[in-house]
């Protein structure tokens, strides 16, 4: 399997759980399946759990250290 192979076969992943969180949550729009950050693909695994990821879970890391930081900063 190539690359271009693995990334069809994660593109169809992501539209199957888009599709199944949709139903699930009429309100809210599934998430695009790229990372808002790097633009990466999200992984199917974690749009299952969170149907409505807009960063991938590497980029989500960083999102919530830096928020943590920022807190911390505020007060
Ligand atoms: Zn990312």
């Amino acid at each position: 399997m190539d690359e271009a192979d693995v990334a069809n076969d994660r593109a169809e992943q992501f539209i199957a759980e888009a599709l199944k969180a949709a139903r699930l949550k009429k309100n809210e729009a599934p998430s695009t399946g790229v990372c808002r950050s790097c633009e990466e693909l999200i992984e199917a695994e974690r749009l299952r759990i969170n149907p409505t990821a807009r960063l991938c879970a590497e980029c989500a890391a960083e999102d919530e250290a830096s928020r943590k930081r920022a807190h911390r900063v505020g007060g």
